[in-house]
């Protein structure tokens, strides 16, 4: 008998299980229908030793000194600052679009305001700002949304920006100085002995126990719980029976070269050229020392697993019909990624499962978050 079953060790079933675990000492069975705990920060050695993320890049980065404190208790950190340049026209240039992007793809040496001006003066102000399509086109234009977002969308999503809500392009912003990170928020970093590491002391309490390779659908009615907590897709909980929610799909293509560097950033991306949207060379990101390197390339696509929600008005209006259910569902919390159909990053996800975690123990989140 266990106090809480969890479904899916990612970052929000895993947060969940420690907090209710370690800090009002319920006792906790959390199961995945993967081989490992982590969901997709999941990361591992590969063949050759070196560190790499199974599921693509992921990088941890924050505003919320809550958020970082919080998993400051299970890591060390590495500081990382992320960059990425994308290519184009053969050059690679930095994006976000910074004062280098348009002075090197331009020729030009504009400063701060020469380059506010130029953008001005090509931008198509759109007003209201709805889609994917317009942040861009208003911000920069109509040249430079082809030469970075549009072919990078259609790929990624499958679908064209004019057809996405704005919350998705909205995610890269433009700079008027020559900050080339891909984020600034206060706080970067990786863990320092890798994202899975952190996972496991997380998850090391006598309270929890894990069960792998372990689909919820074969143990529900076995397993006698009083609450679940369900961080899979909220359509599969339901049967679908409103229809499935879309999920953008991703494959993955892991490579090693015999040599020291693979590539000129940590990761490139490709709007124009090719059926990937990105190479990620993971040495950069881990800091690991090593003669060879390991990278991958994402290939997107309509078909296997779930990674990405959909944000476009009609999902949303199915994912309401969906919300509507989990709110009517007793002893029943859906949390994260997948169950609450939000383009989350890894800490608004921890963020959203201390809030529940808040109300299932009638803290406040941050008294919630500090209990030990
Ligand atoms: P998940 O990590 O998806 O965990 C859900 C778990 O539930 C999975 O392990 C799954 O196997 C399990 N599960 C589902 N259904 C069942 C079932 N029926 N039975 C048993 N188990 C089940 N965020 C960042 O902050 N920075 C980044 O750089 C970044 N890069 C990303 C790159 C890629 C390619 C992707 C796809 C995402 C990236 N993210 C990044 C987002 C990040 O992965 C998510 O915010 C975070 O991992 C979500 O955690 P979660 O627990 O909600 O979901
Ligand atoms: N995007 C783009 N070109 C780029 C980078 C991003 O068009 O070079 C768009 C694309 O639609 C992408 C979105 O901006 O899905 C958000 O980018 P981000 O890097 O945040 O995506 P994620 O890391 O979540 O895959």
């Amino acid at each position: 008998m266990f106090d809480y079953l969890v479904v899916g060790a990612g970052f929000a079933g895993s947060v969940l299980a420690e907090r209710l675990a370690r800090g009002l000492n319920k006792r906790v069975l959390i199961v995945d229908k993967r081989a490992h705990i982590g969901g997709n920060a999941y990361d591992e050695y590969d063949a050759h030793g070196i560190l790499i993320h199974r599921y693509g890049p992921h990088i941890f980065h924050t505003a919320s000194a809550e958020i970082f404190n919080y998993l400051s208790r299970f890591t060390a950190w590495r500081e990382y600052q992320h960059r990425v340049r994308a290519r184009v026209e053969g050059r690679l240039v930095p994006i976000p679009i910074n004062l280098d992007t348009i002075n090197t793809l331009y020729g030009t040496h504009l400063d701060s305001a020469g380059m506010k001006a130029f953008l001005a003066s090509v931008a198509e102000k759109r007003d209201p700002v709805v889609n994917s399509e317009d942040v861009v086109v208003n911000g920069v234009g109509r040249e430079l949304y082809e030469k970075f977002f549009r072919g990078y969308t259609r790929k990624q999503w499958g679908l064209d920006p004019s057809e996405l809500d704005a919350q998705v392009t909205a995610r890269v912003p433009v700079r008027f100085n020559r900050d080339d990170r891909y984020f600034t928020d206060a706080y970067q970093a990786m863990p320092a002995r890798g994202f899975t590491h952190m996972f496991g002391n997380m998850l090391d309490h006598p309270n929890i126990k894990i069960m792998l390779n372990t689909d919820y659908r074969e143990v529900r009615d076995e397993i006698r719980h009083d609450q679940l907590i369900f961080t899979g897709p909220v359509d599969e909980y339901f049967d679908c029976q409103f229809g499935k929610l879309p999920y953008r799909c991703l494959e993955f293509k892991h490579e090693t070269h015999h040599r020291p560097v693979f590539q000129d950033a940590p990761v490139v991306n490709y709007p124009n050229e090719y059926a990937y949207t990105r190479c990620t060379e993971f040495k950069y990101l881990t800091g690991q020392e090593h003669p060879l390197t390991s990278i991958v390339y994402e290939f997107p696509g309509a078909e296997g697993d779930p990674y990405y929600p959909i944000p476009r008005p009609d999902n949303a209006a199915l994912y309401k019909k969906y919300q509507a259910l989990a709110e009517a569902t007793p002893n029943v919390h859906f949390v994260g990624r997948l169950a609450t159909y939000r383009y989350y990053n890894m800490d608004q996800v921890v963020g959203q499962a201390l809030t529940l975690f808040g109300k299932l123990s009638g803290l406040k989140r941050a008294e919630g978050a500090a209990l030990s």
